[in-house]
């Protein structure tokens, strides 16, 4: 299946093929981790681990379950899950007295407690994280990584003494999205969501939205302003320095593994998916070219090649495999491995390594002596060429418009009052939906594209994947 024929194909072919998910589970939406997926998931998670804990987020670690009373305290944010949500309605034989929920998100697992650990401004702001499994019955077709109903999902969750405080919070969070989105290679923009498609609960959300190559946006992860939305029935209240009683200020982030979704569509071509040197399981393959005669001796220099490398800590792998080279290139090419090292008796004469770019199919000759240094700056080139590509195909696939006529299947970006009716009319005219206005300041200077008043603020349309 080739990807610019059948996107959508070719991306279920491809998580399968790399063995990143084995989806012959009997749940739908529920897919089994295999370990060279799982290895990836984790690296991704470490980054978000290291990010976190070095802006003083600490980890917290809640249970699943959820009493139904808890859940139903903020009527926006039922509302907004009742229908998608997993009940536990017995215990053995018994049926329960309080019904209990699987987390759709843990607003209301943490939240009681959180009440009852914030106490004086001394414990402000409160700024946590864990990274767990949560449950959305999704009613739209699932797809792996994409739209499941069991998620593997990082979410944080903080609490300030005041808006402004919660308000740099974010910041901080868009701080943390550049440099998490560096290290993945995922192209993005931060979206402000219209009122009417907010997170149910949120003062407001911002999206953080890339392009698939059909065209279609992705959200990858969402953070949120609830000022005191939450606060308030869940009475998480704290005594400021003069004594006085008042309600926290809160925010949330949260993520999830439609990040490899992500790599996986984003960079992944014909041959197989393309790993992002950060997130590879394994960053270099070494393969052993074998020649008659010379077996033992390139044997053991690929293994020399093999335990320096691993020795100066980059993830490499040697195929000692007693297959033809073809094989294994391909073999690894699928499962996306950044740079193959090919080394055959004629190399080892001319004292060199063959260099085998994945992302690009570049092949060069290195000396044998400055492999390793040579190695680390061709994975730091291979991830920054990734970004550049990836980013120029979602600057060509991003398409500003006066009008609604004859939209292409693009990321459309177009100019807006700023009016709900407005708002409404782009989506039911054009069947997409309003993504969201930009949080960084793009310099708009348009007219609205419905109405046709003046305006400074721009929105981006898509169809949501
Ligand atoms: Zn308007």
């Amino acid at each position: 299946m080739k990807k610019a024929e059948d996107f959508s194909e070719w991306y279920n072919e491809m998580v399968e093929r790399a063995n990143l998910t084995d989806k012959r589970y009997p749940i739908k939406g529920m897919n089994v981790w295999t370990p060279y997926g799982w290895k990836i998931m984790r690296a991704i998670d470490t980054h978000i681990r290291e990010e976190f804990d070095a802006t003083n987020h600490d980890e917290v670690c809640f249970p699943l379950l959820i009493p139904e009373d808890q859940f139903a305290k903020e009527k926006e944010h039922i509302k907004g899950f009742d229908a998608e949500v997993f009940w536990v309605t017995h215990a053995g034989l018994n049926p329960l007295d309080v019904k209990l929920l699987l987390r759709p998100t843990s607003e209301t697992a943490m939240y009681p407690m959180f009440s009852l650990w914030v106490r004086s401004h001394a414990d402000l702001p409160l700024k946590t994280y864990q990274i767990v499994n949560t449950f959305r019955y999704e009613t739209k077709q699932t797809r792996a990584f994409i739209r499941v109903r069991e998620i593997h999902f990082f979410e944080s969750h903080t609490c300030h003494a005041d808006f402004d405080d919660a308000e740099r919070q974010i910041r901080e969070d868009y701080e943390i999205v550049e440099r998490l989105a560096r290290k993945w290679c995922i192209p993005h923009k931060l979206l402000k969501r219209t009122d009417w498609d907010k997170f149910p609960g949120a003062d407001y959300t911002v999206g953080i939205d890339t392009v698939l190559p059909n065209g279609r946006t992705l959200q990858l992860g969402s953070i949120h302003q609830y000022k005191e939305n939450f606060s308030r029935p869940y009475d998480i209240k704290y005594e400021d320095d003069k004594g006085e009683h008042k309600y926290v200020h809160q925010t949330t982030f949260g993520m999830s593994e439609r990040l490899v979704g992500a790599i996986v569509a984003i960079h992944g071509d014909d041959k197989g998916i393309v790993l992002p040197p950060d997130v590879a399981t394994i960053q270099i393959v070494v393969v052993p070219v074998l020649a008659k005669g010379a077996a033992e001796a390139v044997t053991a220099e690929a293994k020399n090649l093999y335990n320096e490398l691993k020795g100066s800590g980059l993830r490499v792998h040697l195929d000692d495999r007693d297959v033809r080279p073809g094989v294994k290139y391909y073999d690894w090419e699928l499962k996306g491995v950044p740079l193959r090292l090919e080394l055959g008796p004629k190399d080892i004469e001319k004292g060199v390594v063959t260099f085998a770019r994945r992302d690009n199919g570049e092949k060069t000759l290195i000396e044998r002596e400055r492999v390793t240094d040579e190695a680390r700056e061709t994975l730091a080139r291979i991830a920054a060429d990734m970004l550049e590509r990836a980013q120029k195909t979602m600057d060509a696939d991003t398409v500003a418009v006066d009008s609604l006529e004859n939209l292409p299947e693009k990321f459309i970006r177009a100019g807006w009052c700023g009016g709900e009716d407005c708002g409404h009319s782009i989506e039911n005219r054009t069947d997409r939906n309003m993504i969201g206005t930009p949080v960084d300041d793009e310099g708009f200077d348009g007219a609205c594209v419905v109405c046709g008043k003046p305006t400074r603020t721009s929105v981006y349309i898509a169809r949501a994947m």
